[in-house]
């Protein structure tokens, strides 16, 4: 990779993790002034590469965002490999204005970190606190099943099934942000569990990408008794979570949770051998690849990546993430069938000498 390459792509992440720190810090619709320091920084930056290369450059920081959300990659003023993000690829989703989960796999690309790191973080001080890995288990299990509560009811967390699990996680929910109140009304997607606006200019949308046909929206007419993870925590945990839940449910024998980074499982495979796998829910497969062999390599073992069988099938999306596994790394990716089928697929390792 050349410089200007890496450059660029580092230019490209620091404009996805500007998208997300202005996310979390805009309490409207219009962002006030002064900017974050990273958001100007990264400005200034874009506009010295694109001056330098007489390319057009956005005018400011609104123009950036608008870039964001309207324009394809290929009309930015970088020097992307080809098939580093998937063409469509956008920071900002358009009809939502929300940031998307692209965003935040780029925001979490290379050695600063972002929201991947953050949900990383804020799972290893929940593992401390719990002690043992059989509360931590729990705990994190509940993280998945509720990752946005509609309507939270302090009577309902002291029942005795709950209230050690609550007293362990509360401090991870907060509010939701005003911006997904419209017209008095807060929605959830019921499919992936995560926040949702009932009525955007494409339609319904959920932060989880579920497909439109068959999408079902939970409402509530009082926003201000809703709790919500912090996005980090929503995108990595709770997404690819629901699949892991089904996927933990289809093996033989229970599988037994490593606290490690998101987490990763390991189970007795028929060959009696013990696997490790962790559950990604990911729109770019190639930050994916690459952030599971980091976890390979921590782990010091083979590691299976399994994917929703709707991701698996994008096209493209399994021969770009084994493209972009670094030689050597011992990273498989498997869709969530492959992986809890009876038999073995067939599919093998990928590990180049
Ligand atoms: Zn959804």
């Amino acid at each position: 990779m050349t410089e200007d390459v890496s450059t660029d792509i580092d230019l490209l992440v620091a404009v996805a993790r500007s998208v997300i720190e202005l996310n979390s810090v805009a309490r409207s619709s219009t962002f006030r002034l002064p900017y974050p320091p990273i958001v100007q920084l990264t400005l200034d930056r874009l506009v010295l590469a694109g001056l330098t290369r007489g390319l057009p450059v956005p005018s400011g920081i609104p123009e950036l965002m608008s870039w964001c959300r309207e324009r394809e990659l290929d009309g930015w003023p970088l020097a992307l490999p080809s098939g580093f993000l998937t063409a469509d690829a956008r920071l900002i989703n358009p009809a939502a204005g929300e940031p998307t989960r692209t965003c935040a796999e780029l925001a979490s690309f290379g050695p600063q970190g972002g929201p991947e790191q953050e949900a990383e973080t804020l799972l290893a001080g929940l593992a401390n606190t719990c002690g043992t890995v059989e509360r931590f288990a729990v705990c994190r299990d509940f993280l998945i099943r509720r990752p946005v509560i509609l309507r939270f009811d302090p009577v309902e967390v002291l029942q005795p099934a709950v209230a050690q699990t609550w007293r362990l996680v509360k401090e991870l929910y907060g509010p939701v942000p005003d911006r997904f109140t419209i017209d008095g009304l807060l929605h959830c997607c019921t499919g992936c569990g995560l926040l949702a606006k009932s009525a955007t200019t494409e339609g319904r949308w959920c932060e989880g990408g579920c497909l439109a046909v068959g999408r079902k929206l939970e409402v509530s007419q009082q926003p201000g008794l809703a709790l919500a993870l912090p996005l980090a925590l929503r995108f990595f945990l709770a997404l690819p979570g629901r699949t892991e839940l089904t996927v933990r449910s289809q093996l033989a024998e229970r599988a037994r949770l490593r606290p490690l980074g998101l987490g990763v499982h390991f189970f007795s495979s028929h060959d009696g051998m013990l696997r490790a796998f962790q559950v990604h829910d990911r729109e770019q497969p190639l930050p994916a690849a690459l952030r599971a062999a980091e976890v390979a390599a921590l782990l010091g073992e083979p590691l299976d990546v399994v994917v929703p069988d709707g991701v698996a099938a994008r096209p493209g999306y399994r021969q770009d993430f084994d493209c972009a596994v670094p030689t050597g790394t011992r990273v498989r990716l498997l869709s969530a069938s492959e992986f809890t089928a009876p038999e073995p697929t067939g599919r093998t390792r990928r590990a180049h000498a």
